[in-house]
């Protein structure tokens, strides 16, 4: 935990809210400038452009992208000595680059590095297998990220300024046992709601005050909303509010999740698909296509359908031939909306599995993640384990030389935290997390379920 953070643990509500609003106003210089602009106003040109032209402006970037990392990232200057950026003729030639791997990345990020940590806008990621690495940004790629979801947003109507309820895995509420259950970040009109505390019990306070709040935007991750939502509707009751647009994230959009928030809320959710390494993005049009951008990146799939990403936006922290770790099918065909770009039949791998806490209901395996994101390089993999109502065991892959006893102490302590302070929770070493039958190695075991 930093010390902003246990500073925000001792505040009063009021303060709290106001430090939200404060942080708020840093991240708005940080996310809203420039490169934000003028990337955001040139995208429906470019979007509207013929395929071929978006694959020529694909392919420059590409190129770009490969010239930089050989120059700036010393492990980029060695894995691609030979290749030769202006010789890329096609998408299909990076196929003679070699692959990275999560684990390669990890081992190596700072070498990896173009840019100090001080000039970066870093993004900690605990990945859906649980490793922890924390990504650089440049400003510039930053904004411009901003600026292609900001795009997609605004496609469906949503604006900033706009009441926003948001559903993330941020830390907003800190007592042990709270009655209030989010923040408000008035400068952005943004209430957060804490994902940490969705037990049955509390579920109706949640309802009554988004009926206070009246959302135009709701956002965050999958299985949360749509738990609110489905105890909305088995409970006879009905939002006092029509929101003007639904955006679930990190978590896969079911159809019967899709037909739980359009029940519940009246309006279609839109499905995005963009890891916090900085994939390529993959979004929702207004046809209800999803569309695989491809000025934001390339993305190759192997024999099984594993995703290979190369994304333009990642100077900081290149990512070439990357294996994010999720499965991405095309498809045939192009769409009437005006973008085009290719078609994505759908996106599969991302993880929905939960532990449960006598307290707190179910935690997400969108919050487990965060739990060892602050031990960056330290660990390898993860895998949460729970065969009773009240211990948890954590098998963790870790680096020897990184790892010790005050790590172990951090993951307790981030445990704890999501699940409550009675939970059991003991860190087992372990050379290798085992697979299950299916071949998949499961970052949560839940046998209670
Ligand atoms: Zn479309």
């Amino acid at each position: 935990m930093s010390l902003v953070e246990q500073v925000y643990r001792r505040m009063p509500v009021p303060l709290q809210s106001a430090m939200i609003t404060v942080r708020g106003a840093q991240l708005v210089r940080q996310r809203y400038g420039r490169a934000y602009r003028e990337h955001k106003a040139a995208l429906p040109g470019l979007l509207a452009q013929p395929y071929e032209r978006l694959l020529e402006y694909q392919l420059r970037e590409l190129r770009e992208l490969i010239g930089y990392a050989k120059a700036r990232s010393p492990y980029y200057a060695r894995t691609l000595r030979n290749v030769d950026p202006d010789a890329i003729r096609s998408v299909e030639d990076l196929e003679r680059l070699p692959v990275l791997e999560k684990e390669e990345l990890r081992a190596h990020c700072e070498e990896v590095y173009t840019i100090p940590g001080r000039e970066a806008i870093e993004a900690h990621t605990g990945g859906t297998t649980g490793k922890s690495l924390i990504v650089r940004y440049s400003r510039r790629d930053f904004q411009h990220r901003m600026a292609e979801l900001d795009f997609f947003r605004e496609t469906h109507g949503a604006r900033h300024g706009m009441r926003r309820a948001s559903f993330s895995g941020k830390h907003v509420v800190q007592e042990e046992s709270p009655t209030i259950f989010w923040r408000t970040n008035r400068l952005l009109n943004q209430r957060f709601y804490s994902t940490f505390h969705l037990a049955p019990e509390n579920l109706q306070r949640y309802v009554d005050d988004l009926n206070r709040f009246q959302p135009q935007v709701i956002d965050g991750y999958t299985s949360c909303i749509v738990d609110l939502c489905q105890y909305v509707l088995s409970s006879g009751q009905r939002f006092a509010f029509t929101p003007v647009a639904i955006f679930p994230t990190s978590e896969t959009l079911y159809p019967h999740r899709r037909e739980v928030l359009r029940q519940a809320l009246g309006v279609e959710p839109r499905d995005q698909y963009a890891s916090a390494e900085g994939a390529p993005l993959i979004i929702e049009c207004p046809r209800g296509e999803l569309h695989y951008q491809i000025q934001t990146g390339v993305i190759e799939t192997d024999e099984d359908g594993e995703a290979l990403v190369t994304s333009f936006s990642t100077h900081g922290t290149p990512l070439i031939r990357y294996r994010v770790g999720d499965r991405v099918l095309f498809k045939e065909g192009s769409c009437s909306c005006g973008w085009n770009t290719p078609l994505v039949e759908r996106i599969e791998g991302r993880n929905i599995d939960y532990l449960i806490s006598p307290t707190r209901g179910r935690i997400y395996a969108s919050n487990i993640v965060s739990a060892v994101k602050d031990l960056p390089n330290s660990v390898i993999q993860t895998q949460f384990v729970q065969r009773s109502p009240t211990h948890i065991q954590v098998n963790v892959v870790v680096d020897p030389g990184r790892f010790g006893e005050r790590q172990k102490a951090i993951i307790i302590d981030e445990v704890k935290r999501r699940l409550g302070a009675e939970m059991g929770v003991e860190v087992v070493t372990v050379p290798v997390i085992e697979r299950a039958a299916s071949g998949k190695q499961r970052f949560i075991v839940n046998e209670l379920v």
